[in-house]
């Protein structure tokens, strides 16, 4: 039989800066393969939007594949099985791949797929498709790390790859995956030729004006990277944004890469501990939060009677994407005002993000919920953050038409209307807030104290830093104090940081 390497693509969908392509060429021909796996897109944090985007970009990877003499093999089904029967026509020498810090689901997979292929003496090499260090204890050094793995020269593609003769497969259709309807006109479309026309437009339109509307949820979509999508899916390296970003030595540059840093800075924390995808940060918090199944449909269609909260998640239901300060205070506000458990309004958010990238949004949900110890909480005033950043109510306007006739100074609070004009607010089609800000505000803060003043509670938070907090000095600025106490430094320091 034929000796042949595998190229097993996952979320790391282009052939430019490609490790594990540039590496499987090296001692025999290989089979690029992508496989869609039905148990993967069967999650709830997994979607129509995203298999769109999925989709596109697998399309646009077999072109580029096939331009270079061998197209993509597309397969569905399991991993292992779909091996076997390459085996069962090929000598595989070996499987080559780039690293997942993926769900728990992939993370069983992977294994399993490692016992497989020593069972069947196949090595399996993986290669670093993010600074994030397979078996790293704890965050010692682990900037270094970091910068020097970003810092290697860009990897250019194959300009030939021999053909092989093995059935190249197809796209599975839909109607095979549990997706509800779910339009997204306002995506981006997926694939590494749309990528580039972004990363282009925003390098030389948009990164000198970068930080100036990054929070205003209108402006934000033209003047943010909204490179994510592509990141977490792979159709661009962060080495290649991070290239074009050195070609522009200015603050803006700086402030996108050390958003780049936080990119993998919590994806780290989920390579280290997976079991962060379901279980809280700090054990204390276990099972604070009951389940409400009506108040998680009324957040999750934009219905809660708070304007800036409809708007921001109608828009993202819209876009499949929206900035960072208002993914947090959807967060929030689902875990601290409406006190939903985490994990079932993080699955609602992960499946409207086209860019759901599981290390940084299951932190990201913890973080915003109090559950980490090791950051400080902050529970947003969706009130405040509407008249900060949409001071008229233009984006309110835009996305709960059912408000477009209300004067601006009701517009953040419809409900005071009835103060002064009670007939016309009787009129207004719009629910009423589901919730009282104020009152489950103070409740949730109060509930969070209780917590951290229970016996043990530190010792275990100080645990949970070693282990995954930053060692920056900005970073441990905004810990607790009772965390990162002179005591704590010290002992880190002697550990050589
Ligand atoms: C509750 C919640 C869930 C989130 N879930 C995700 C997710 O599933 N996938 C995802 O990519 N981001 C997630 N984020 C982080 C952040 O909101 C997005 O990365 C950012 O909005 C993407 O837009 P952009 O590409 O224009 O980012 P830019 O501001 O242009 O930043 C460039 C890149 O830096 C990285 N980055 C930026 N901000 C952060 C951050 N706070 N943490 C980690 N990396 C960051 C991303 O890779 C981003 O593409 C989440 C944030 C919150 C509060």
């Amino acid at each position: 039989m034929k000796d042949i390497n595998i190229l097993w693509f996952k979320k790391d969908l282009r052939i430019d800066d490609n490790e594990a392509l540039l590496e499987s060429l090296k001692d025999c021909d290989i089979l690029p393969i992508y496989i869609f796996e039905i148990e993967v897109w069967n999650q709830k944090t997994h979607s129509r939007r995203q298999w769109q985007f999925c989709k596109e970009s697998v399309l646009d990877l077999r072109n580029s594949l096939n331009e270079l003499g061998q197209p993509l093999i597309i397969k569905t089904g399991k991993v292992i099985k779909i091996f076997e029967e390459i085996s069962s026509k090929f000598n595989i020498k070996g499987i080559y791949s780039h690293q997942e810090t993926g769900d728990w689901i992939t993370y069983k997979r992977d294994q399993e797929v490692k016992l497989w292929a020593s069972s069947k003496k196949i090595i399996w090499k993986e290669y670093l498709q993010f600074s994030v260090f397979r078996g790293n204890l704890n965050r010692d050094n682990w900037s270094k790390k970091w910068r020097k793995n970003v810092e290697r020269e860009l990897i250019k593609p194959p300009s030939y790859i021999n053909p092989i003769d093995f059935d190249i497969g197809d796209i599975p259709e839909e109607k095979i995956f549990p997706f509800e309807k779910d339009e997204c006109p306002g995506r981006l479309k997926g694939g590494r030729k749309n990528e580039i026309k972004r990363m282009q437009y925003f390098f030389k339109e948009k990164l000198s004006s970068y930080s100036k509307n990054i929070s205003s949820p209108e402006k934000s979509f033209d003047s943010c990277s909204r490179l994510s999508p592509y990141i977490s899916w792979g159709c661009l390296s962060l080495r290649e944004i991070l290239y074009n970003s050195n070609l522009h030595k200015n603050n803006n540059s700086k402030m996108l890469k050390s958003r780049l840093t936080w990119h993998c800075h919590f994806i780290q924390k989920l390579e280290s501990e997976p079991e962060l995808e379901f279980q809280d940060f700090h054990p204390y918090f276990k099972n604070i939060r009951k389940k409400k199944a009506e108040l998680l449909f009324l957040w999750s269609i934009g219905n809660t009677g708070f304007p800036f909260i409809d708007a921001c998640m109608r828009s993202l239901n819209f876009n499949g994407w929206i900035n960072f300060r208002m993914r947090a205070m959807l967060m929030s506000f689902a875990s601290y005002n409406l006190w939903l458990p985490w994990q079932d309004s993080g699955s609602e958010l992960a499946n409207k993000f086209i860019d759901y990238e599981p290390g940084i949004h299951w932190n990201q949900c913890q973080m915003q919920s109090g559950t980490t110890s090791i950051n400080t909480n902050r529970i947003y005033n969706p009130i405040k953050q509407g008249k900060d950043h949409d001071p008229k109510g233009e984006f309110i306007k835009k996305w709960v038409p059912e408000l477009k006739n209300v004067y601006d100074n009701f517009i953040h609070e419809p409900w005071l209307m009835s103060n002064f004009n009670s007939e016309e607010y009787a009129k207004l089609d719009y629910i009423k807030p589901i919730v009282d800000i104020h009152k489950t505000s103070r409740e949730a803060r109060q509930k969070i104290k209780e917590i951290t003043q229970k016996k043990g509670y530190w010792d275990i938070s100080k645990k949970i830093y070693l282990k995954h907090g930053s060692r920056k000095k900005t970073a441990i600025n905004r810990i607790p104090k009772k965390v990162t106490n002179k005591k704590l430094i010290q002992y880190e320091l002697n550990l050589g940081l």
